[in-house]
Order: C-alpha cells, then structure tokens, then sequence
C-alpha cells in the first residue's frame, strides 16, 4: 500500500438544522417562535448538496426531526444523491437539561419519522451541542436502546456549553453506564502548544485561518486516525437575518460566514472523505449489513 493510500478516510458531517435552531441564540429565540421565522434551510443544504456533488463525496446528514418533519422532500433528495441520513434529535434541546424520558420520547419520534420516510434504518445519531457529557452520559443507554449502531456526539474538549475531557479522541467502542457498547467517533480537535483546539468544523473552521485548520487537520491525519468534519448548513448563509444577541454569540455565530463556502472548496480539495457509516466501516468498527428500522414502520397501518 502506497502511503497516499494509507491516509484515513475522513467522516463529512453535516448537522441540518437552521440559523434559529443554535444554541448560542437561544437565549433571545424561544421555540414558540420557529414557525413564523424565514426559513431557510432548504435553500442552504441544496448549496451545500452541490458543493459535494461537484467534489464527489457523500457524507452524513444528521438531520433534526423539526426540520425533517417540516421538509420531508429535502430529507428525500439528500438521501436519492448518496449522501447517509442520520438523526440529530427532534427539537435541539441540550441533552442534559432533558430527563431521560424526555430525551427517550423525542429521539424516538425523530428516528421512527425518518425512517418512515426513508424506508430504511437510521443508524447515526449526533446530539445538539455534542451535549452527551458527563452529566448525561445515560443519553447512550437510550441510544442502545433505540437501535442506533453508533453516536458522534462527544467532543473530548473543554467548552462552556460542551466536553468530555480526557475521552478517547479516535473512533471506538464505548461503554455505556449499563456495560452496554456503542460505537463513538468522537469529534475531533488538534493540539496546539499543549491546548486541545477543535479545528474541523462549525465556528472554529469559520473563525480560525485556513492555514492554522489545514495543519491541525494535517497533525489528526499524521496521527493514522480519521477526523469529523462538521459544518451546518446556516454557515454558508451570509444573507441569514440577523439576530440581536450579544457579543459573544454574535462573533460565533456570524463572523465569516461569507468565506465559508470557498474554505470549504479547500478542505474538500485537501482530504479524502466518506459518510460516518462508512469511515466507521473503513475502520472495522460498524458491518456492511445495515440492521432493520427499529420498529419497522412506525406509520399506522393503511
Ligand atoms: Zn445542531
């Protein structure tokens, strides 16, 4: 094998929701108000749908039960060109100011929806926020229990509103508190002068110059294993309205949006990537086989 050849195989992600669905915004847009907003996500993940094409990868799509159930014919279309369709919960809420039962009752309307729709199990489950932390390491029990074959949820970082320090930083096999397993591919971040920094995707990818991206990203694949690219699709959207917030959230949430799509040109050009499934696939850590839908179907019968 040539050393081209033995370079990981990337994970490109992409988490379908829309700019009044973020966290950092949330704290001046309730839920009540989602209906009436512009929506604008369709328009977004069609771009970002012909960005891949033209660099022929297919990734993986954790799409939000909201929006999937609001545009079921934009869930069609990612899947008809290729691309993994996988659940990103149904309403954004942080796992962790969610009770179980809660997190159990609108992850199984979210899973059951698309895979009503597709026909086809859904195997890949991403939380908003990456908000499987400590305090709400139980959310991967539900996950088992609902059928999902992987998660990719945990950011081994410190954050404010995120984090697992100290988690395995490639994909694995990961203990749930039962004993049970899931397969994890974590998020990924490079070390600079000793401080983990997430570099491959969403606001860091936006907010940091290409140069510092490329040679974290460089640093993960000279260490042989895959990285997580995330982007969203409101992060190609220069035209978005924009939200009163305050300073923090607002340099997160809009700073560069209108260089987004050419950096993404580059890091399409610059690594090989693959949907979750398969990366998880290339590793050995998910089969071939996909496993039936959970409950198949969850539609009444006609
Ligand atoms: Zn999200």
């Amino acid at each position: 094998m040539s050393p081209a050849d033995a370079r990981p195989v990337n994970a490109f992600t992409v988490d379908v929701e829309d700019y009044f669905h973020v966290a950092a915004l949330s704290s001046v847009i309730t839920r009540d108000s989602w209906a009436a907003r512009e929506y604008r996500v369709e328009a977004n993940t069609e771009r970002l749908l012909a960005l891949l094409a033209g660099h022929r990868v297919h990734g993986t799509f954790f799409v939000l039960g909201w929006v999937a159930e609001r545009s079921p014919a934009l869930v069609r279309r990612i899947a008809q060109a290729g691309h993994e369709i996988a659940c990103h919960g149904f309403s954004h809420q942080l796992v962790y100011r969610q009770s179980p039962e809660e997190f159990r009752a609108e992850t199984t309307r979210a899973k059951g929806y698309l895979e009503d729709l597709l026909g086809q199990a859904v195997l890949g489950y991403r939380a908003a926020s990456f908000s499987v932390t400590r305090a709400s390491l139980w959310a991967l029990d539900v996950l088992i229990d609902l059928g999902f074959s992987y998660d990719s949820s945990i950011f081994p970082i410190r954050h404010d509103r995120y984090g697992l320090p100290g988690a395995t930083p490639e994909p694995n096999r990961l203990s749930a508190p039962s004993g049970r397993t899931l397969v994890e591919f974590p998020m990924s971040a490079a070390s600079f002068l000793g401080v983990q920094v997430p570099v491959s995707g969403g606001g860091y990818f936006r907010i940091l110059p290409y140069w510092l991206t490329l040679a974290g990203l460089k640093q993960i694949e000279r260490s042989g294993r895959p990285f997580t690219f995330y982007l969203h699709p409101w992060e190609v959207d220069p035209g978005q309205p924009r939200i009163r917030v305050g300073a923090f959230s607002r340099f997160r949430h809009y700073t560069n949006l209108e260089r987004c799509e050419s950096r993404l040109r580059r890091v399409l050009g610059d690594f090989p990537f693959t949907s979750m499934r398969e990366a998880l696939r290339l590793r050995g850590l998910l089969t071939a086989r996909a496993p039936r839908p959970y409950r198949a179907l969850h539609l009444p019968p006609v």
